[in-house]
């Protein structure tokens, strides 16, 4: 078991200043904090929130705003379709919620872009729900105190097991947070720092730091993947009000034609990009009229 009087003391003192984390943000201040942290380090959300909620403080105002301004918002934090995918969350609870985040996880999970994660993460964090929220920092932290494993991968047990560990009381959501944090900044992956380590009871101390069992998840690498070429011809997209012609995306990746072709597709595909009817490209509505549906990019 995780002991909330020796956690939630720590957190307390330790916790790092996040400005989503701060008195008077409110719920869809912290949804929109979760969608860009999906997949994206804090370092790097930091910034772009803070542009992003000062512009656009509540659903309406974002639902308001193109779809091309929120793609140019979104800026570097990658994977741009959870741009799109906030953008239509704001316009589902500007419309059909009055303004207001839903504070029920079976409601939230209705919303575009939001999946089990972030249904309890915003349920928990902007309610003060007492509801599991598990992503893989305390997936780990639950692997080791508890199971004494190195660390583990994602289960249907997740969400039980950490329900099985919350105070039954109105400690819960800190408890939460404080886990997650404690696995962001303590009980980290790679070294684990178990000298400021709050916890005095750990299982995977205990047994000895035993290896994993499960083979090392690979790092997703980004050079030169279609992830990085999509980028690229976004960047060219963004920094242009006007629709730009096939060679003005040509040079944004001139290695390997077949990979850029394939990106440009992709991101016609996600809605994320639209060809004028003159076969020029623009992001999301700011191409005009649609043109004929557009063939492969070849
Ligand atoms: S003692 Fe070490 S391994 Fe155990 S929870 Fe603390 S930081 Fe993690």
């Amino acid at each position: 078991m995780v002991d909330a009087r020796e956690l939630l003391p720590w957190y307390e003192e330790f916790q790092r200043d996040l400005p989503w984390r701060r008195p008077g943000v409110s719920a869809w201040q912290i949804l929109v904090s979760e969608f860009m942290l999906q997949q994206t380090p804090v370092v790097r959300v930091e910034p772009i929130w803070r542009d992003w909620v000062a512009r656009w403080p509540t659903p309406s105002a974002t639902a308001a705003a193109s779809t091309a301004d929120v793609l140019r918002a979104w800026g570097k934090l990658g994977y741009p379709r959870r741009a799109k995918r906030l953008h239509e969350c704001a316009t589902v609870i500007s419309v059909e919620y009055g303004d207001a985040v839903p504070d029920d996880v079976d409601t939230l999970l209705t919303l575009p872009g939001v999946g089990t994660y972030t249904s309890r993460a915003i349920a928990c964090f902007a309610y003060g729900k007492r509801v599991p929220v598990v992503d893989t920092n305390v997936r780990r932290v639950v692997a080791r105190v508890v199971h004494g494993r190195a660390d583990s991968a994602a289960s249907v047990r997740d969400l039980a097991e950490v329900a099985a560990i919350l105070p039954n009381d109105s400690r819960a959501p800190r408890f939460s947070i404080a886990l997650m944090e404690l696995g962001a900044t303590v009980c980290t992956a790679r070294s684990p720092r178990c000298g400021l380590c709050p916890l005095s009871v750990c299982a995977w101390r205990a047994a000895g730091f035993p290896p994993p069992t499960e083979p090392a998840r690979r790092v997703q690498k980004f050079a030169g993947t279609d992830r990085q070429v999509r980028g690229r011809l976004l960047d060219v997209l963004r920094a242009n009000a006007t629709p730009v012609s096939r060679a003005q995306l040509d040079v944004a990746w001139l290695s390997d034609p077949a990979q850029r072709n394939r990106a440009l597709d992709s991101l016609l595909t996600d809605g994320l990009v639209e060809q004028t009817s003159g076969g020029l490209f623009a992001l999301a509505g700011e191409g005009g009229e649609p043109g004929p549906k557009p063939a492969p990019v070849d």
